[in-house]
């Protein structure tokens, strides 16, 4: 391998005018619709009142700016008479749009306090400035409708209940002219305070936060972004503030503090010392102090001080973070460049991220293991093995996973026996077979990465194929997702969308009925949330007479992660703070399932972990989907 140097990458990019549609789609569905902050139902429905509610009152603004000649030579003939009426209904009801709303929001802050919810001074003062500028909105239409007392009044149904109020309290209508004009001005100075607080205050996350979703790096789901010209690259990683790219910075500075990413993150949940919504707020403190703030600093900010060295090796790379962010932050793509920097830059990695990655460097996988101990079932089974020039219809790539680990052996044997039943012409690399290099490429060393990848597209390249199949969830996201940044593309299908195929095509079927035992799936991250494939496992499972199938509270999109992706099945992880551990639990306790079925062997490896040190072996088992097919047929 160390002969080989780092393939370019070579991806197209996308037309001008496809970015531009895409950017205008994603704007309108996410920043303008906010279909993700409509995930959760209580703060969406509290922001959408907000968001809407002003969008009304400033093109409302606007329209009456327009009426008269102050900015441009001509006047809105627009709205009169029936119009005018709706108008002012419409502005009346988004005055209160934004007060329903604002009082929800204070209500979560102050009585219902979710634990991942933090109270800071531009919370509270976003939430006072939008209420004053409510309620100053409202007193001056009461106050006018009290002096003209028009008899359209009922159209601005708030607008005439401030206007009653003020007649009920005894106010002088004497001075209403000069109370009018205080009013309307004093709203004025509030509405510019409001423009004025934009940069300065979470507010700016309206402007930040677009742009964000609208330029945000457009990569494939699941893939990271390479290292360009990595043999000559200057800069290998982000060890400073400014040395992420501007887009990282918009990130950082578009993140509002939710705390949506961090209440669904499996390291926070899991108790270990970190959330991404920390991580993110301090790489924003960094940003501010060294790159915005007037007394330039960075000479007193070290890298530790910025975010912790432990940090970033903290996060499974799970991407429930990613999914879940309304401004669509990624924080995997700040945790994979400080990685970078410690792994390729300063070499100062915790002790198993150096021996793997020397594993995969000397050895060519993370096991460390010798190539004659890759997959020994592969010969015992009579596989056949592709020659340079020859073709198959099914390229079956197992990855290192199930060529070395004992226990996933045993699911590669299972899923060879399923292809052999039913005839599908498929044959494997042997030898030849490279690691993927994805857990190469997740903790931080491109390089190793990129010569893998370069060395398994040549070998795909000197056999003839249709398509390339993997039972490896890693691996699969890799070959689909990152290869092709490297001129590697391929028709790359999971095992679990093969196996529904083969099914849904009778040329795989059940011989016998499930027993009483339950069944729950897990939907493992690189296959289920970074590419979609949910349907698939349970179909194949739903193919199984009378399986007892149920779901564990936490799957599909949202499904819990094993704790064992972006290198942390090689990492030592302190017993108290394990997130195997909590998915076993949801397994046992939520679902109450006997049997846990995965498609991907890390997650396999994880959970049959897991199940050995908690004593429940004799409870619950964790197999393969393949596994569990031929567990329902004849030999
Ligand atoms: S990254 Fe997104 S989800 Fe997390 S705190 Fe920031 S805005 Fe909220
Ligand atoms: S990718 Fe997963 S583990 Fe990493 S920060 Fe996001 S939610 Fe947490």
């Amino acid at each position: 391998m160390s002969a080989q140097t780092a393939a370019p990458p070579t991806q197209t990019a996308p037309s001008r005018r496809t970015r531009w549609l895409r950017g205008a789609r994603e704007f309108i569905l996410h920043a303008i619709l906010q279909d993700r902050v409509l995930q959760r139902a209580y703060p969406g429905v509290m922001h959408l009142l907000i968001f809407w509610g002003m969008v009304i009152q400033l093109i409302g603004t606007v329209i009456v700016i327009l009426q008269y000649p102050l900015f441009l030579p001509i006047e809105l003939p627009w709205p009169r008479q029936a119009a005018y009426l709706g108008f002012e209904l419409v502005m009346d009801l988004g005055g209160l749009m934004i007060i329903v709303g604002i009082l929800m929001a204070t209500l979560r802050r102050i009585v219902r306090k979710p634990s991942f919810l933090i109270n800071r001074w531009d919370d509270w003062y976003a939430l006072a400035l939008l209420f004053v500028i409510a309620l100053l909105g409202y007193s001056t239409e009461g106050v006018r409708l009290m002096s003209v007392s028009p008899e359209w009044r009922a159209w601005s149904p708030i607008g005439n209940l401030f206007a009653k109020g003020f007649t009920a309290v005894g106010l002088d209508l004497s001075g209403e002219s000069s109370l009018h004009d205080f009013l309307f001005w004093a709203h004025t100075a509030v509405g510019l305070l409001f423009i004025a607080s934009l940069p300065f205050t979470k507010l700016r996350h309206m402007i930040s936060g677009s742009i964000n979703i609208v330029f945000r790096p457009q990569l494939a789901s699941g893939a990271l972004e390479p290292i360009k010209d990595i043999e000559t690259a200057e800069k290998l990683g982000a060890g400073e503030i400014d040395e992420f790219h501007s887009n990282a910075l918009l990130m950082f500075d578009a993140c509002v503090q939710c705390g949506r990413c961090e209440d669904v993150c499996p390291s926070t949940f899991s108790g270990m010392p970190y959330s991404p919504r920390s991580l993110l707020q301090a790489l924003y403190t960094s940003m501010k102090e060294n790159l915005i703030s007037s007394s330039n600093t960075k000479e007193s900010i070290s890298f530790g001080d910025m975010v912790g060295k432990e940090n970033p090796w903290l996060c499974t790379t799970c991407g429930d973070c990613i999914s879940t962010c309304p401004l669509f932050i990624d924080p995997v793509l700040a945790v994979i460049e400080l990685r970078r920097y410690m792994t390729l830059t300063t070499g100062d990695v915790p002790g198993p991220v150096g021996e793997t990655l020397t594993h995969m460097e000397r050895r060519g996988n993370p096991w460390g293991l010798p190539k004659e101990n890759h997959a020994p079932y592969l010969k015992e089974l009579g596989v056949r093995v592709l020659q340079p020039g020859e073709f198959t219809d099914t390229l079956l790539y197992l990855g290192c996973a199930f060529g070395y680990d004992n226990r996933s052996q045993g699911a590669g044997r299972a899923l060879i026996s399923l292809l052999k039943r039913a005839e599908v012409d498929f044959a494997v690399l042997g030898p030849a077979e490279g690691c993927c290099g994805e857990t190469a490429r997740r903790l931080g060393h491109e390089y190793v990465f990129q010569v893998m990848a370069e060395e398994n597209i040549a070998t795909f390249e000197s056999v003839k194929f249709n398509r390339i199949v993997t039972p490896c969830a890693h691996g699969y996201n890799t070959l689909k997702n990152e290869y092709p940044q490297f001129g590697g593309n391929y028709t790359v299908l999971h095992h679990t969308e093969l196996l529904a195929e083969l099914i849904a095509e009778g040329r795989l079927t059940v011989d016998r009925e499930a027993d009483d035992q339950v069944h729950t799936y897990h939907d493992a991250c690189y296959i289920g949330r970074y590419n979609k494939i949910y349907d698939e496992p349970r179909d194949v499972l739903g193919s199984i007479p009378a399986l007892k199938l149920t779901e564990m509270p936490r799957h599909r999109e949202h499904a819990f992660c094993c704790g064992g992706g972006g290198g942390h099945m090689w990492m030592e992880i302190d017993p108290n703070t394990r997130i195997n551990h909590r998915r076993l639990a949801e397994v046992t306790d939520d679902a109450k399932a006997d049997v846990v079925v995965t498609g991907c062997p890390y997650c396999l490896i994880m959970l049959d972990d897991a199940i050995r040190s908690k004593g429940l072996v004799e409870e619950v088992a964790v197999k393969d989907i393949a596994e569990v097919l031929t567990t329902h047929m004849d030999e």
